[in-house]
């Protein structure tokens, strides 16, 4: 049986080894005689999975040792508010909108915080990035925030920018909910990084924080403690429940980024040069075609999200309901930008890709 390639933005397909493994530990994990579900999150074979799953991310990503891993609940639109609450101090913090996620977590920030807008990429309909060397960086920032993939508009920072460089000595905080694992992360630029799990790492409803610990103990009298990083960071994720599946299904994640290759690469070293493979192979076809388009600045383009358009807009729907017949599921672009979104995440192939391809190929030939 082989399953259809699923181009979800989020909740996003695993890779199907994962489900598998899953599956067949559902109702015994290792002879314990329990599901993971059903564990006490304080006991040894709990602790086992969440410490390995903490180790393998840490060396995934290579993140440095003056770093906490936090595994929390509330996904990133929660984040927009528990980030200012940790880091504020209710004094200022600057905002590089480039999308929807940005917009939110700038307005979010608002309740708690002195919300200013450094830079915006409204003006041409977040298609690209204003150029860092424009960005209004005010020197009394508690931090500087930014989207580093806006899932819904397909536009992905290819490197972070060096706020230092640019005269800002403000901590960067990433909403890196739909890239994490995708590529490196240049931590020597982030203080603190946060994404839900659902695009690219698991199931929802877990969310990860990777937070510079100079900037623990700072929270607001007002934040929820179970909120304040520095109690979850003291108490190793676990002031209260954390969510125990999602860490499971987010740890065989990393066991199976851990053994993907391409060539002498390993781990998310591969997984870049396959996601740069495959973003190339669409793009390609996409910009090539004449009844496709893709209206994001080449420097810009998201690896992982490709919103596209038909130039014939009348055909959106014949294109969805082909696509659906052969097993290419999920296409439908975001409400706000319209026509569809083929989302690429880790767990997408290659050869999905190139079914997806193919099959644009046939309709734009059959529709022409
Ligand atoms: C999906 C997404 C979110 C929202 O996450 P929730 O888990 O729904 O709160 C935030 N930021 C980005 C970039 C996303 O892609």
């Amino acid at each position: 049986m082989t399953r259809p390639y699923n181009f979800s933005a989020g909740p996003a397909a695993i890779p199907e080894e994962v489900l598998q493994q899953a599956a067949a530990e559902m109702l015994d994990w290792q002879g314990s005689g329990m599901g993971v579900m059903e564990m006490s999150h304080r006991g040894k074979e709990f602790i086992s999975i969440y410490e390995a799953a903490e180790a393998d991310l840490r060396s995934l990503l290579a993140v440095p040792a003056n770093f906490k891993i936090l595994f929390m609940q509330g996904g990133g639109l929660a984040e927009n508010a528990i980030v200012p609450l940790n880091l504020s101090q209710g004094g200022a913090v600057d905002f590089v909108v480039t999308g929807s996620w940005s917009q939110k977590s700038f307005k979010e920030a608002g309740k708690y915080a002195s919300n200013r807008l450094a830079a915006s990429g409204e003006a041409s309909n977040f298609t690209s990035v204003p150029d860092a060397a424009s960005w209004k960086l005010g020197s009394d920032a508690a931090y500087v925030h930014l989207c580093s993939n806006e899932t819904i508009h397909g536009v992905e920072f290819q490197q972070l920018p060096d706020l230092k460089a640019l005269g800002c000595n403000a901590p960067l905080v990433i909403d890196f909910s739909s890239h994490v694992a995708s590529r490196p992360v240049d931590w020597s630029r982030v203080g603190l990084a946060f994404g839900g799990a659902q695009k690219n790492i698991g199931p929802a409803g877990l969310t990860i924080v990777i937070v510079r610990e100079d900037l623990l103990g700072r929270a607001l009298p007002v934040c929820p403690t179970a909120f304040d990083y520095k109690t979850v960071a003291d108490n190793q994720s676990m002031f209260n429940t954390p969510p125990t599946w999602g860490i499971y299904m987010a740890g065989l994640t990393f066991q199976w980024l851990q053994r993907q290759t391409e060539g002498s690469l390993t781990g998310v070293a591969a997984m870049e040069a396959r996601n740069i493979a495959k973003a190339e192979l669409l793009y390609g076809y996409i910009d090539a075609s004449q009844l496709y388009v893709n209206k994001v600045d080449k420097a810009y383009r998201s690896r992982m999200n490709v919103p596209f358009l038909l130039r014939d807009e009348s055909r959106n729907d014949a294109f969805l309901a082909g696509a659906k017949a052969r097993g290419l599921l999920q296409l439908k672009g975001h409400k706000s930008v319209g026509g569809m979104r083929a989302s690429i995440y880790n767990a997408m192939p290659l050869a999905g890709v190139q079914a997806l391809v193919d099959y644009m190929r046939e309709f734009e030939r059959t529709s022409a």
